[in-house]
């Protein structure tokens, strides 16, 4: 399981001062400070777009690590190791099976939008799991990722073209898509305005992007207060409606609609991560640890844009 992965220590992390991606301001307000194994992050919004961002943040290299460490992808076996903050997964390639069934619901909510046999390719496709439900959905599915561990551990996995670099660099000689997917990645890119860019130089006339994001404006989003999931090391960007809107305009893109996006869950996951580990651990010994549930996810939205 840990073939590949290298370990994050927090204090060789290095930090640069930026400014925001959208609107290249650099008038910013405070919005929460967290902490990781020692290390202090900052999250600040853009005064004149509104855009959230980390700020200081980790320069590339660190980046880079981060995204092929242990303690990104796979908490529990790091925990035993050093770590004892959650960073990011519990065990990515681990539940594979459960995202499977979560992967089935965004290919069903995809099929109706483009032909069999489209191209399509999913971004910050982590092992490829998605790009090979998409493949098995009758797509001709690749995929493209930082993580080499990831990238190598699907290679072995699946049949599908996984591709190993930055989303937010020239992307390699791969053509045109009639789609591209963007599946719990939206946050963890250094410049999303790049990525929109690729998206808009990569999808054919009338290509749609398919993607999902947290809403830092609804309801339940504020609810949580400094609970929020996103306040993390690993989410460069917090994102709202707004925002979003605005990168798809600047790119180009026409975002047609949004929906709460669904998750396929194992039933004592909420109660885990809320911080009830006694009922946690209640329902794993009645025998409910392996009882999965459809669940809609208030804090965000599945949603698609079309190019002009
Ligand atoms: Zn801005």
């Amino acid at each position: 399981m840990s073939d590949g992965f290298q370990t994050l220590n927090p204090a060789e992390i290095i930090n640069e001062n930026v400014v925001c991606d959208l609107c290249h301001s650099d008038q910013t307000t405070p919005v929460h400070q967290f902490s990781w194994m020692g290390y202090q992050g900052h999250f600040v919004k853009c005064t004149s777009c509104g855009l959230i961002y980390q700020n200081p943040r980790p320069v590339a290299e660190s980046r880079f690590k981060l995204f092929q460490s242990l303690e990104y992808w796979n908490h529990q076996q790091a925990q035993k190791q050093r770590s004892r903050d959650f960073l990011n997964y519990n065990s990515y390639l681990g539940e594979s099976e459960w995202r499977k069934r979560t992967s089935q619901i965004r290919l069903k909510w995809i099929t109706p939008h483009i032909p069999k046999g489209a191209r399509v390719l999913d971004i910050g496709c982590a092992d490829g799991q998605f790009a090979d439900t998409l493949a098995q959905g009758g797509f001709d599915a690749s995929g493209m990722d930082i993580s080499l561990p990831m990238i190598e551990a699907g290679r072995k996995r699946y049949d599908v073209n996984l591709i190993h670099g930055a989303l937010e660099g020239d992307w390699p000689d791969c053509g045109q898509f009639d789609a591209i997917t963007c599946i719990a990645s939206l946050s963890t890119f250094s410049s999303p305005k790049a990525v929109f860019a690729n998206v808009q130089k990569h999808l054919k006339k009338g290509g749609i992007f398919f993607f999902n994001y947290g809403d830092y404006d609804r309801v339940l989003s504020r609810m949580f207060g400094a609970r929020y999931p996103y306040f993390r090391l690993s989410a460069t960007y917090l994102y709202t409606s707004e925002t979003i809107q605005k990168y798809c305009t600047q790119a180009g893109l026409d975002l047609r609609m949004k929906w709460t996006d669904m998750q396929v869950i194992p039933i004592i996951r909420p109660f885990k991560d809320l911080g009830f580990p006694k009922t946690a651990q209640f329902m794993s010994a009645i025998g409910l640890d392996q009882t999965m549930i459809k669940v809609p996810i208030p804090i965000g939205y599945f949603a698609y844009a079309i190019i002009a």
